[in-house]
């Protein structure tokens, strides 16, 4: 039988998915792609990419930009801090390797934001290191073929995947890195779903051969989530709209914001107001229940970092956390700048 490593070579060369970041093996591109695709789908993701890499084409232009326009290049992702990791990432590649990322994945791996799988990938895929590059979808695929029972987002179910891929490692990790994700974001599909008549890897797969695909990789219990609830207010005043900077650390650090009460206040606490609906907004370990109002003038209590800002242009000159899409698309309609 072929090895696992020969299959998905040939399957790659014929199947691969025509990705913009793939055109060329350029690190920066296969950096900001795997930075963008962390949480995101692809189909997503390509107008991001795209538009990102129009305006910052390269590693300085990215050390080089505004943050706030940096922020605004990011709204939509969420995940502020991946893109921040990523400028302070390359202000030091400036400073210390001559505006180049540097070339092998241990140090890729020192930089801000980039962890043990995207310093593989970047390494295998722009540069040819054979090293691979383990994520859940990767963790899924070898947990079937080899039936292995570890919870794949530890670093121990890690690293049993990559100590079973380095036993057959191909000429070209980059390509093997990136079938690997191909079958794992496109065919073998988590729970009941996976593509298997599709799959170059069946001959080798004791969960297809034993249907037992469905129950791989075991899924270790879900810590619960805290639950919070808030009060969301669009306080304007003429031409202007009351916004709050978040603390520089912690959950949507630096972002800005509208008015946030703690609690799911009544219409009644805010005479006169617009009500503008409830909203659920999932965070990886938190979910807050959120109900909007707009509000004409100030409110009786502020938090500390609140700012005045003019509503002409408000959303060319701000990116607000995806939280608030309701209130935000509320608020554009309003202000006609909605494109
Ligand atoms: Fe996944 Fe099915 Fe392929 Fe096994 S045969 S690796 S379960 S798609």
């Amino acid at each position: 039988m072929e090895k696992i490593s020969e299959l998905l070579l040939q399957w790659y060369a014929v199947n691969q998915r025509d990705l913009p970041w793939r055109r060329r093996k350029n690190a920066y591109e296969i950096w900001v792609s795997e930075i963008m695709l962390q949480q995101t789908r692809v189909e997503t993701v390509i107008p991001y990419y795209e538009r990102f890499l129009r305006e910052l084409p390269d590693l300085p232009a990215l050390a080089a930009v505004e943050e706030d326009r940096l922020l605004k290049l990011w709204e939509g992702l969420g995940y502020y801090s991946r893109v921040r990791n990523m400028q302070k990432a390359a202000k030091l590649c400036m400073e210390q390797y001559g505006g180049q990322l540097p070339k092998t994945a241990a140090e890729l791996e020192k930089l801000p934001g980039i962890g043990h799988y995207t310093a593989g990938a970047i390494a295998s895929i722009a540069y040819g290191e054979p090293v691979c590059a383990v994520d859940g979808n990767l963790g899924r695929v070898y947990a079937r073929l080899f039936l292995l029972e570890d919870d794949m987002t530890t670093p121990a179910g890690r690293k049993k995947v990559e100590d079973l891929i380095r036993e057959d490692l191909a000429d070209d990790m980059g390509s093997m890195n990136q079938a690997l994700m191909d079958i794992g974001a496109g065919i073998c599909l988590p729970g009941e779903k996976a593509k298997c008549i599709l799959c170059p890897l069946q001959a080798h797969c004791q969960a297809f051969q034993q249907k037992r695909t469905a129950e791989f990789p075991i899924r270790k219990k879900q810590a619960v989530r805290k639950k919070e609830e808030k009060t969301v207010l669009l306080c304007i005043e003429n031409d202007r709209i009351l916004l709050h900077r978040r603390p520089p650390q912690g959950l949507l650090a630096g972002m800005t914001e509208f008015i946030l009460l703690d609690g799911m206040l009544p219409p009644e606490a805010f005479p006169g107001c617009i009500p503008l609906g409830n909203h659920r907004h999932i965070f990886t370990h938190l979910e807050w229940s959120l109900t909007g109002y707009c509000i004409y003038g100030t409110p009786k209590e502020l938090p500390e970092g609140c700012f005045w800002a003019p509503l002409e242009h408000l959303f060319d000159t701000y990116s607000f956390p995806s939280a608030f899409k309701p209130y935000t698309l509320w608020l554009k309609k309003q202000t006609g700048s909605l494109k």
